[in-house]
């Protein structure tokens, strides 16, 4: 849509009398590209306030905005338009329905718990090849303000609009209905996803089924396929739209590269929506040091559409997006080549085959490459993939979100969370689960080592860092690289304040470590006079928080224990707080203790092992909906047929009882597969397939039993994931999920992906 900042105005309910023209919205900063065209909505969420970028944005050209408040720097412009409205969110959700009025077109609304993006794209592909002009929401912003940023897609000669919502407590679908208004109304498979925000199941369906109230066709099935050809039935079109069309994977992962690439493959639609959406995910990972280059395949399109326009807007997206290099692959991007040329370096190939024969790992370094296209382009990203053992350490960034808002659902949502990325983020690689959680509104980072911190600082993280264990050489770096540290000794902190004082820093953050039972590290009672004496002698050095560790959370017979670790803190606290001159921040949780003793959150709490997916608690304990993060999986390499009594591997130590498939896995105790879970102590997946350990598990190699599997090589092999929990490995070697976790070793490659 497009529409003047007065009849935005208007329709929120203000006044404005500014003709400025508005073509997008915006209510994340990150997402910028067309500055003159944009309409800033400064929405305050539990964890941000879209206020604190309006100065910002301004700097960057944007000249109107939705604001509760005009921030006091800005008081004084007069060149930018400012709507000022009660709430931004509802103002940007009241825009939105008065867009979804000034059409009369059927408009499909899709809710459930699986399947809504899988539909909405089966529909927008069919409806494309109909001829159709669509709308539908990007990929799949179906929230509070995905909802009204889709709507807003609306054009006046769309024939078709089709939206997702999608909710996960109690009361939120009021306002989605009202915006999207559906004609027919589709209720897909419900799952117990998102149960946590609401009462009951039944709530849950209810809150749902709001969307559908007053639809003139209702659509219900758990059936992708079935569930889109009822729509394009009800849209008085022919199912048979959907021959030939396959369900698209919303997947978007991040790879190495060779010559210092780095990859982004998109599963996603090929259309030009989805394009700008991956473009904003490939922003945000961009650095200095790397070109921006883009792989893309003939894009998907109405029957009919002029192809012309079509590219020459595509290139126009990708100037704006600063794209240094384009290699189309398809005869119709060829075809187009033009609308390319004078503004980008581009290459263009008529297929996939092609630009394989034509292209090897020389023509490629440093960049950061994004390939989207149709599914041969997975050939092209394992032709630029950095060469990589067999095996790998799958990491889900959209399971660390869920289980990041599972935590924070249960807490006050003015506290803060401390995302514990340590040790490499547990295992699993601190640098995208510091960008995800960065992006998602954690308060701080944890590392333990200094090396951690600055790695993530050079890779441009800039939210705030708590160093825990800082027994520190190099202060020149802390300070540079803005790392805070934990201060747990007098001796510590009086060589903090020196360094402080002989590189001119005021006021160093600093959080003071009390030891109230775990008898580890920190000031204990006796101590905290000293602490006291030394903090206001000086102004080098100002405690941010004060912070202690439960040794017990997890224990449900030490419940005394935790207790009397709460009464020390509270005592020691208040002393540190009658002593001092400021105020400071307060945290005591671990995962276990947000989950036990959620009353004790103070200002901050330190999420560890629950963000990974992992409850350190019993599960008749764990009432929070986790979602397992990490899966270790290899590939077979060699598969053989024995008899009876043959031995397998070394010692001996696997004798078999029968004729047998074993099956060679390149995984092994150099890789994190501990030599304890050999001689079928544990058991790997294959198919779906427990297959058992057999003999001694090997440096970097292990054998399974695959008998009655159907195993081939190339097969993948879970060693831990969604189908093969890693509590079950950790229960096996007498420890605990978070060294199973952390014992993957380095060499194993990580991928990181997005549903
Ligand atoms: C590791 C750590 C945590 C997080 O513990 P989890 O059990 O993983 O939640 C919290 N606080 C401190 C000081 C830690 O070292």
């Amino acid at each position: 849509m497009i529409l003047s900042v007065k009849e935005i105005a208007d329709a929120i309910g203000c006044a404005s009398t500014s003709e400025r023209m508005i073509s997008t919205l915006l209510t994340d900063s990150r997402s910028l590209c067309r500055p003159d065209e944009t309409l800033f909505f400064a929405i305050k969420t539990d964890v941000n306030d879209g206020h604190r970028y309006v100065a910002e944005l301004y700097r960057r050209g944007v000249r109107a905005f939705v604001v509760e408040k005009i921030p006091d720097i800005m008081t004084e412009v007069c060149d930018a338009d400012f709507i000022v409205a009660g709430n931004a969110l509802e103002a940007l959700q009241r825009l939105a329905a008065y867009v979804r009025s000034l059409v009369d077109i059927p408009v499909v609304g899709i809710t459930g718990s699986r399947g809504k993006t899988v539909v909405k794209e089966l529909v927008y592909a069919a409806l494309l090849k109909a001829g159709k002009k669509v709308v539908r929401s990007p990929r799949s912003w179906n929230s509070q303000i995905g909802v009204p940023l889709s709507v807003w897609r609306i054009e006046y000669d769309c024939d078709v609009a089709v939206f997702e919502a999608g909710i996960d407590h109690c009361g939120q679908m009021d306002a989605l209905k009202d915006i999207i208004r559906p004609t027919i109304g589709v209720l897909t498979e419900i799952t117990d996803e998102h149960d946590g925000g609401f009462d009951s199941r039944e709530q849950k369906v209810a809150e749902k089924c709001k969307l559908l109230k007053d639809c003139r066709t209702v659509i219900e099935g758990d059936d992708n396929r079935k569930t889109a050809a009822m729509i394009l039935e009800a849209l008085g079109l022919s199912p048979d739209l959907l021959d030939g069309i396959e369900e698209v994977s919303t997947r978007l992962d991040v790879h190495d590269g060779v010559n210092d690439c780095l990859m982004i493959y998109d599963e996603f639609t090929d259309d030009p929506a989805s394009l700008a959406g991956a473009i904003d995910f490939m922003r945000r990972r961009r650095t200095a040091s790397r070109r921006n280059t883009l792989i893309l395949g003939d894009l998907l399109h109405r029957k009919g559409e002029d192809l012309n326009l079509l590219y020459a807007r595509v290139a126009d997206l990708l100037q704006i997006a600063g794209i240094d290099r384009l290699i189309g692959i398809g005869s119709e991007i060829s075809g187009h080549s033009d609308a390319f040329d004078p503004l980008m370096a581009s290459e263009f190939l008529a297929t996939t085959d092609e630009f394989l024969e034509k292209y090897n790992i020389s023509h490629f370094d440093s960049e950061l490459i994004l390939i989207k296209g149709d599914t041969s382009f997975v050939e092209i990203r394992r032709r630029l993939e950095t060469p990589r053992h067999q095996s790998i350490l799958e990491v889900n960034l959209d399971a660390v979100v869920a289980n990041f808002n599972a935590y924070r659902s249960v807490l006050n949502p003015q506290t803060g969370i401390v995302a514990m990325v340590k040790a490499s983020g547990y295992g699993t690689g601190a640098l995208e689960l510091a960008k995800t959680l960065q992006s998602h509104g954690a308060a701080y980072l944890a590392v333990a080592v200094a090396e951690e911190g600055v790695a993530l600082r050079r890779a441009g993280i800039t939210m705030p860092i708590i160093l825990l264990n800082p027994v520190t050489t190099n202060y020149q770096a802390l300070f540079a690289y803005g790392l805070e540290p934990a201060v747990f000794s007098i001796r510590e902190l009086e060589m903090l304040i020196d360094e402080a004082r002989r590189y001119g820093r005021t006021d160093y953050p600093v959080h003071i470590k009390l030891d109230t039972g775990m008898h580890r590290l920190g000031f204990i009672d006796n101590e905290i006079d000293g602490l006291v004496g030394l903090l206001c002698s000086t102004d080098r050095v100002k405690v941010s928080s004060a912070f202690s560790h439960l040794a017990t959370a997890d224990c449900l017979d030490q419940n005394e224990y935790t207790e009397s670790q709460f009464d020390a803190f509270e005592r020691m606290t208040m002393k540190l707080a009658a002593g001092l001159p400021y105020a400071f921040r307060r945290h005591m949780l671990n995962t276990a203790g947000i989950m036990r003793y959620p009353e004790r959150q103070y200002d901050m709490v330190r999420l560890g092992i629950g963000l990974y997916g992992i409850s350190p608690l019993p599960p008749e304990e764990t009432h929070l909906p986790l979602r397992p993060v990490a899966s270790l999986s290899s590939t077979i390499i060699s598969l053989k047929e024995w008899s009876p009594a043959t031995t397998i591997g070394y010692s001996r130590k696997g004798v078999l009882e029968r004729e047998s498939v074993i099956a060679t896995v390149p995984i092994g105790y150099a890789d994190g597969v501990d030599r304890h879970l050999g001689c079928g102590r544990a058991s790997f997946i294959v198919n779906g397939k427990r297959c058992p350990t057999v003999g001694n598990i090997c440096m970097d190699l292990c054998m399974i039993d695959v008998t009655g599997a159907d195993a081939g090589i190339g097969d993948r092999v879970e060693i831990f994931g969604p189908d093969a929990p890693i509590e079950v490995l950790a229960d096996t070697l007498g420890t605990i999920p978070y060294e199973v976790l952390a014992s993957v070793s380095p060499r194993i490659h990580r991928i990181y992906y997005r549903e």
